[in-house]
């Protein structure tokens, strides 16, 4: 049925169907179209730019609107007035709008759970990317380094594609995926680059490389079997980055708040006593490290540890490790806090100076533990017992596949687009894309 420019309390009158919950198609996977997922939400209004929107179901066009239409999720479906449905299609001759952004090809609001909906866009892909290079890239860099992003971007979304988050989405418009704003993304600078390499995705033996990026290296890459696989990766591995971008950083945080952190991920049961970088990479970053606890030593990967602590506040794993121990004012202040706290009657002969009183009460009261060899040793306590670790750093990110600064800076020096994917991802072809 098809209405034409009438105000939504009108198209309500009107309603074709006006009762019943329709099993309407979900978007579909389509070649060269790509499927993203915006937010999950209760509702979702969505507003026409220029031109009307048409509204449909089941591949029919119900109604147009030059008004806002405002979808809700309710327990088993997505209502619009009277009419309800698993999910609506939305299509505009311009531009869609949700929020402050503006998205080009369609938006689909599918019913995900009770009193939830997704919203999705799905558009083409090179339309998509320019939302997206220049949201993972500052636009106003060098285009070959654009164009090197573009290409990076479109492997990745060719690999999602071939495995996709959800039956309705490829993937998401966050970090989690690609970062997506719609057009608020895009610029002119970011559209030659997609342009100028449309199509264009690196394989290796056929297939869409997984094609990792991140920030910056400090000078090398990181082979992907520390970060991201159990094997090497014939196109994942260590390269040097020479005109990388030089960026330190420091975190410190405690020993309670980084022990507390294992043990919730259930990577350590005990108290954490101590951290030691027991394999560094080619590239210099802490492949694996020990973590020494009150119930034994356990080795982890330097990434996981990064993702627990969080990757901006550890931005990479090419770091150093300080052990801070307790400072006297700090030993004073847990001594006063602890006796404030504790019912405890602390034993007089063992009160013989500050440390062993503190270890005393640290053993009474088991606010703290400690290791056992320190209770008892009152020396080795004062010299070793570790407050907070300061890691010292450079780079940011993985560390595996494109260094975006390197690639900035090879631009910068002349290299193409090509020669910049070839230095990042050896052993692997520049193709179309064949999806
Ligand atoms: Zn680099």
């Amino acid at each position: 049925m098809y209405i034409k420019k009438l105000s939504i309390f009108c198209i309500v009158l009107f309603f074709f169907f006006s009762s019943g919950v329709l099993n309407a198609n979900p978007p579909e996977d389509t070649p060269n179209m790509i499927r993203v997922h915006l937010f999950t939400s209760k509702s979702v209004t969505v507003y026409p730019c220029s031109g009307e929107l048409s509204v449909f179901v089941q591949d029919e066009e119900n109604f147009k609107s030059s008004e806002p239409i405002i979808f809700k999720a309710e327990e088993d479906c997505i209502s619009f007035g009277k009419y309800k449905s698993d999910s609506f299609k939305i299509t505009s001759p311009t531009y869609i709008k949700i929020g402050s952004n503006k998205y080009r090809g369609d938006i689909f609001v599918v019913f995900n759970k009770k009193n939830s909906l997704f919203v999705i866009n799905k558009l083409g892909i090179e339309d998509y990317l320019y939302g997206v290079v220049g949201s993972e890239m500052p636009a106003s860099w060098n285009v070959e380094a654009l164009k090197a992003q573009s290409v990076a971007a479109r492997t990745y979304s060719a690999v999602k594609k071939k495995s996709p988050r959800n039956k309705y989405f490829d993937l998401f418009s966050t970090v989690m995926d690609q970062v997506y704003t719609g057009c608020s993304g895009e610029s002119p600078n970011v559209i030659v680059a997609v342009s100028e390499t449309a199509g264009e995705i690196l394989t290796y033996e056929g297939n869409p490389i997984n094609c990792y990026f991140y920030s910056s290296c400090d000078g090398k890459t990181s082979p992907c079997e520390n970060v991201f696989s159990s094997s090497p990766v014939p196109y994942l591995v260590s390269r040097d980055c020479p005109y990388c971008m030089k960026s330190d950083w420091s975190y410190t945080i405690t020993r309670n708040e980084l022990s507390m952190l294992l043990r919730e991920k259930k990577i350590i049961n005990g108290e954490l006593y101590s951290i030691k970088i027991v394999k560094q990479d080619e590239s210099g970053r802490a492949a694996l490290v020990k973590l020494i606890t009150s119930t034994g030593n356990k080795i982890i990967r330097g990434a996981e540890l990064r993702l627990i602590i969080g990757a901006g506040k550890q931005k990479s794993t090419k770091y150093t490790i300080s052990e801070i121990p307790l400072t006297k004012a700090q030993k004073i202040a847990l001594l006063e806090k602890v006796k404030a706290e504790s019912k405890n009657d602390i034993p007089a002969e063992s009160v013989i100076n500050l440390d062993s009183e503190i270890n005393s009460i640290l053993r009474i009261v088991n606010l703290i533990s400690l290791p056992v060899s320190l209770n008892t040793n009152n020396e080795e306590f004062s010299d070793s017992a570790v407050y907070s670790f300061t890691f010292e750093g450079s780079g940011w990110g993985h560390g595996v596949g494109m260094c975006q600064w390197g690639a900035y800076g090879l631009a910068k020096n002349g290299y193409t687009y090509d020669k910049i994917l070839e230095n990042y991802y050896p052993n692997t072809v520049l193709e179309q894309l064949k999806f």
